[in-house]
């Protein structure tokens, strides 16, 4: 028979959300007048903005009138110029057209980005954090087997803590990969410009390379905080910047995302001389991708538009009063919380010491509410837990009351 890749055996079993699912789905067998509000999945839950679906609409006509082939490798220039300006240049950040390659997703562009890379290769997480960075690197072999604990043989895991404010600085030893996300997503955390600036300088005195998610940028509401890592003096010279159209205007079955590979960024081959890691990547994307749809593109570009910007904007405030209101109700309540003021999901330290699935099946049964154990990020999640601000204002003010009442305040 034929060999499968022994690696995707090493993956921990029951994912996520499938166990979630299992869960809710018996709860409601077992109870099927009880109103489930679901605050645990990360997905948007308002329709996409007026501005976007007019430039859906006269795109879909352009495709009418002339032949939209194969787009331009990398993604239309429109979009790019758009991206380059809005997101880069008004924060005072330089970045060129061929250093920007659009994609169908971040999830995607995480996955996907340590395939430049060696096989031998170390790397870094912070714990807990997204799920695809560990996987992948799992799947390609770039780990051993998990320990008791869940963590990975050939990870180092960086615990995210109330002491560190769920930021950690870089790890003492040399890794090749460090993968930082910020906004954070589980905990809901933001880098200041120190923390990333730590980060930056370890990675160039390291020869390490950074691959920053900020898929959560457009939820920062301070100014001062950096939306990009390029904010940061250096850092064109050791990250990799990935950034997402799907919660910041709605894009999650949309799809459009886009990874920023400056052009200084450097790997080194086997015979020692220095490789630019964005011929690496346009090499992958040119190869193995054919481009986001156009009429998807000119969506995405139309976030940029000013009615675009500013009904998108007026969504993002929608979920931010959202995890306003999460975050200060289970904070009166005598919840420890966490995060929330700059992304839109409350991290939270489970009443009792109770572990993060015992919570999720209490807070299930009391209060018929959902969300996600902080457990399943990494180990250091274990005993937190996540509440998502992605619904409606009265389901989560409804989620609120029934968890105060059932934790009795
Ligand atoms: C939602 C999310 C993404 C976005 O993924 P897409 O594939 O662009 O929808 C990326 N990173 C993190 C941490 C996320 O939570």
């Amino acid at each position: 028979m034929t060999r499968i890749n022994d690696h995707y055996q090493k993956l921990q079993a029951g994912y996520l959300f499938p166990e979630i699912g299992r869960r809710v789905a018996a709860f409601q067998q077992d109870n099927p007048d009880a109103a489930v509000i679901k605050l645990g999945i990360g997905d948007v839950t308002l329709p996409l903005v007026p501005a976007i679906i007019e430039a859906l609409h006269a795109a879909v006509d352009e495709m009418g009138s002339q032949a939209y082939g194969y787009g331009p490798e990398n993604g239309y220039p429109f979009l790019k110029e758009a991206i380059a300006q809005h997101d880069y240049a008004a924060r005072g950040v330089e970045i060129a057209l061929d250093e920007i390659f659009v994609s169908d997703g971040s999830k995607q562009d995480s996955g996907n980005v340590q395939e430049i890379f060696d096989v031998g290769n170390t790397l870094c997480v912070t714990d807990p954090s997204y799920p695809v960075y560990v996987d992948t690197n799992v799947m390609a072999g770039r780990t051993g087997d998990a320990d008791e604990t869940g963590r990975f043989q050939g990870i180092t895991y960086l615990p995210a803590t109330e002491d560190n404010a769920f930021t950690p600085g870089p790890p003492n030893e040399r890794v090749d990969l460090a993968y930082l996300c910020s906004p954070n997503n589980p905990t809901g955390a933001v880098a200041t410009k120190e923390n990333l600036a730590q980060w930056v300088a370890w990675a160039r005195s390291n020869d390490a390379v950074i691959l920053f998610d900020a898929a959560y940028d457009a939820f920062i509401q301070d100014p001062e905080l950096p939306r990009s890592i390029f904010e940061i003096e250096g850092a064109t010279e050791c990250a990799i910047e990935m950034r997402s159209f799907s919660k910041r205007a709605g894009f999650t079955g949309t799809r459009c995302a886009y990874m920023t590979v400056p052009k200084a960024v450097m790997g080194r081959s086997a015979s020692g001389e220095a490789v630019s890691l964005n011929a690496l990547w346009s090499r992958r994307h040119s190869t193995k991708f054919n481009e986001v749809p156009y009429v998807i593109q000119k969506a995405a570009a139309a976030v940029f538009s000013p009615d675009g910007a500013a009904q998108t904007a007026e969504q993002v405030a929608y979920y931010m009063e959202n995890a306003r209101r999460i975050r200060g109700g289970l904070g009166d309540a005598g919840f420890a919380v966490f995060g929330g003021e700059h992304a839109p999901y409350i991290w939270m330290r489970t009443p009792g010491g109770a572990s993060s699935w015992d919570f999720f099946d209490q807070l299930l049964e009391r209060s018929h509410v959902v969300g996600t154990p902080g457990s399943g990020f990494g180990p250091a999640g274990e005993g937190y837990f996540r509440i998502s601000a992605f619904n409606s204002h009265e389901n989560v003010d409804e989620a609120i009351e029934r968890i105060r009442k059932g934790f009795g305040s």
